[in-house]
């Protein structure tokens, strides 16, 4: 019965099958890697059809969070730099109907923009580094700081921190190597917002850890050290004199004539873009037809709050009240 053990056929069927396992385990796996079916979940391609200008202007934190939301339940037309196109897609996706922006989140900009500072006025704060959620501006402590102009998303949230409001947004010009059909303005540098934005929020949370070790570590010490609290001191001077700077009556028009600059620039553009549509015949029941003109309202009322905010406009003076009650006298002859 045990000879079947020494006979040679048995020998070459065993190394046969074994061979023929490893090959196919090899085979098998090799398909399992280059194959693979990417499981992407919800979240994911809701959050691949959002512009990544992590502006938050759809009131969560960036578009990963509003996706998350619009996973639980939220509605579709918050994100203004998406616009239409992205509601649209959305939509699509969802298997809904598309609505059209809510425009009390924001009007959809015209043009791709980007920050930039006027580095002869900047105190070197770094408010703005941590604003910008894309990591897309350079500098250091009390030195100057500069904005990587492609890595910009123009979502404008360094603006406001800016101490000495030196800080401008500037609208691009289109160009054929970045012009697009009818897509949210930064669709083509999206993919590497994305990567920015969630390689800071890992690196963010890393130094909040660090930031806890080393106050655990340095709570054993009764001071702090001294070129610790210098540099402190150096910085909390420079924001005062900053602050100071700021609230003086110069800064204060100038910061006016910048407002309303930049507000007639999205009045112009929202113009354009009514003419455009003026052009192409679109019907007034059209809904962007319809966003067009609510764009321009919105814009002109916008501008109309800034202009009346103009500081260096004079009120009456008492003489000047005189003048007009004389003057009306003179009319009435009482
Ligand atoms: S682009 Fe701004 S408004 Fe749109 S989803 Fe992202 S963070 Fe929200
Ligand atoms: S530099 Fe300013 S406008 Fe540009 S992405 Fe950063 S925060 Fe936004
Ligand atoms: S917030 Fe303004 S002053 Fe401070 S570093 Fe940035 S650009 Fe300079």
């Amino acid at each position: 019965m045990y000879d079947i053990f020494f006979q040679q056929t048995f020998y070459l069927t065993l190394i046969t099958i074994t061979s023929f396992c490893i090959i196919s385990g090899f085979i098998l796996s090799y398909a399992s890697i280059k194959l693979k079916v990417e499981v992407i979940s919800a979240v994911e391609q809701i959050d691949n059809l959002l512009p990544q200008t992590q502006c938050g202007q759809c009131s969560y934190s960036g578009c990963k969070p509003y996706a998350q939301a619009i996973v639980e339940g939220d509605v579709i037309n918050k994100c203004p730099p998406g616009g239409q196109t992205t509601i649209n897609s959305l939509a699509n996706l969802l298997g809904i109907e598309a609505v059209n922006l809510d425009m009390s989140y924001g009007i959809p900009k015209e043009r791709k923009t980007v920050a930039f500072i006027r580095e002869d006025e900047c105190i070197g704060c770094t408010k703005c580094i941590q604003a910008c959620p894309v990591d897309a501006i350079l500098g250091a402590a009390k030195q100057m700081h500069t904005v990587i102009e492609k890595e910009c998303t123009g979502c404008d949230l360094c603006i406001d921190p800016c101490p000495v409001d030196c800080i401008d947004i500037l609208t691009l010009e289109e160009s054929l190597l970045d012009w697009s059909w009818d897509q949210p303005l930064s669709i083509k540098s999206a993919d590497i917002a994305k990567k920015r934005f969630e390689y800071q929020k890992e690196r963010r949370n890393n130094e909040a850890d660090q930031k806890k070790l080393l106050q655990i570590a340095s709570s054993n010490f009764e001071s702090k050290d001294d070129k610790f609290v210098q540099a402190e001191s150096i910085i909390q001077e420079a924001i005062k004199q900053a602050a100071e700077k700021k609230s003086s009556p110069e800064v204060g028009y100038a910061r006016f004539l910048r407002q309303v600059a930049r507000s007639k620039d999205q009045l112009l553009n929202a113009n354009k873009k009514l003419k455009k549509l003026k052009k192409l015949e679109f019907s007034s029941n059209d809904d962007k037809y319809k966003q067009a003109i609510a764009a321009v309202e919105d814009a002109r009322i916008r501008l109309a709050a800034i202009e009346s905010s103009n500081p260096r406009k004079t009120k009456p003076t008492d003489r000047s009240e005189k003048n007009e009650e004389t003057q009306k006298k003179n009319k009435t002859g009482v």
